[in-house]
């Protein structure tokens, strides 16, 4: 019988009824005769609201503690959906991500996963039992709990379906897969009905966070293809594989561009708070990569400056306030980004030359640019960051 493994997010299990719907959708699904290793994210906004609780209680929450207290939020989820699911008469078993075998390295709050051993899953499956686990963690090789990032639930789904030999990872959210930018700020954007990882990728590392950047990464290593979907509704969704696949099938952005790989954009993404340090000299980022790794915060990247350069620092980094910034080195006021996303927008200075127009226009100051052959990005200042991605979506891209 074929495995499927689906991934359900916060938004898909908020509320009991939502639960229940989510329970009833499994029961259906296994009638065309499948295997279901579902994955579940925390219900709603728990794990923010967690991260609140951890704060009220500390100005830095020890890591430690802290993924002990998020990991919380998906067991809170995968025992409540095999409850549901008992009420449906559907046997089934949830497992937390220790349980599962997510082996990960031991960084907290970060953690990658380095291996997967699914013996459990594999028997709980073998029983004819829906197997639910708990997304967003894992268990280090050090024994301790650890968690994989924000939205690192999308991972888990990649990593077990890769471990189980899945015949489809299905990743459920409240939307129909990716658009050409976030509904939430452009309203209608294109849907994208397939996309190749690398340029997933880029979208998922510039702040689109409807797919993690981690679980595409590791899409892309073992050649998962992803199905995004919205949950509840099955008749829009989009894949993610890789290049060859992509450009082979008829898509509406092949059908914008032709066959030419196109000097254009296919989506924007933005990220609206960064902690970015400056610093003119490189002597002085070995000693800022130190302090940061000290603190377990694994920086971005690096861009040139106005002034010289910025290291950026991860949008979930945990005890940045415990950073003493070495000598040469300055935190710089909040920053955001906004990342134009497509084929060679790198190599086309139009698109650039546009959006710098674009911005002195609107008076917004910009911070710092990178370019690569998939990715223009704008280091900003934050705050007119919604206009300006509309402005920019209306020039490239609608
Ligand atoms: P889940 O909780 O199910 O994991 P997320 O909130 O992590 O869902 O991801 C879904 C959200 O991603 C959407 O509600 C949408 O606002 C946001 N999003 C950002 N960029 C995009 C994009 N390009 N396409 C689709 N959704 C996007
Ligand atoms: N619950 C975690 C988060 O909010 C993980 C996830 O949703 O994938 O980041
Ligand atoms: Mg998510």
């Amino acid at each position: 019988m074929p495995i499927i493994v689906q991934k359900y997010g916060g938004s898909s299990l908020a509320t009991p009824a939502h639960i229940k719907q989510v329970a009833e959708l499994i029961k259906q699904r296994l009638k065309t005769g499948v295997q279901l290793c579902i994955v579940v994210s925390a219900m709603g906004k728990n794990t923010n609201q967690l991260l609140a609780l951890a704060h009220e209680i500390s100005k830095n929450p020890i890591r430690r503690e802290l993924d002990m207290l998020l990991s919380c939020g998906e067991r809170a989820s995968m025992a409540l959906l095999a409850m549901a699911l008992d009420g449906l008469g559907v046997p089934s078993m949830s497992l937390t991500g220790s349980q599962s075998g997510i082996i990960t390295d031991s960084t907290h709050s970060g953690a990658q996963i380095i291996e997967v051993r699914p013996s459990r899953v594999q028997e709980g499956l073998d029983q004819g039992k829906v197997v639910i686990i708990a997304g967003f963690q894992g268990v280090s090789i050090n024994k301790e709990i650890t968690t994989l990032g924000r939205g690192g639930s999308d991972t888990t789904a990649v990593a077990m379906a890769a471990a189980l030999g899945a015949d489809a990872c299905e990743i459920y959210s409240d939307v129909a897969g990716v658009y050409s930018a976030d509904p939430r700020i452009i309203a209608d954007p294109k849907h994208i009905e397939q996309l190749s990882y690398d340029h997933m990728l880029e979208l998922a590392s510039s702040g689109a966070k409807v797919l993690n950047a981690q679980a595409v990464q590791f899409a892309k290593l073992k050649n998962i293809e992803i199905k995004a979907r919205k949950t509840g509704d099955e008749r829009g969704e989009t894949l993610i594989l890789n290049e060859a696949s992509a450009f082979a099938k008829p898509s509406p952005f092949a059908k914008a561009t032709g066959d030419k790989l196109a000097d254009t954009a296919i989506s924007i993404a933005v990220q609206e708070q960064l902690f970015c340090f400056a610093y003119e000299k490189t002597e002085s980022l070995a000693n800022l990569l130190n302090a940061l790794d000290q603190l377990d915060i694994k920086p971005s990247q690096i861009i040139g400056t106005n002034t010289g350069y910025c290291l950026v620092a991860p949008e979930d980094a945990h005890g940045l306030s415990k950073l003493v910034p070495p000598v040469g080195i300055s935190q710089m006021p909040d920053c955001a980004s906004v990342s134009l996303i497509g084929n060679n927008l790198g190599n086309d200075m139009r698109v650039l030359s546009l959006a710098l127009a674009r911005m002195q226009a609107m008076q917004v100051r910009v911070l710092g640019i990178t370019s690569s052959n998939l990715r223009l990005y704008f280091l900003i200042e934050p705050a007119k960051v919604h206009e300006l991605v509309r402005a920019l979506y209306r020039e490239n891209i609608q």
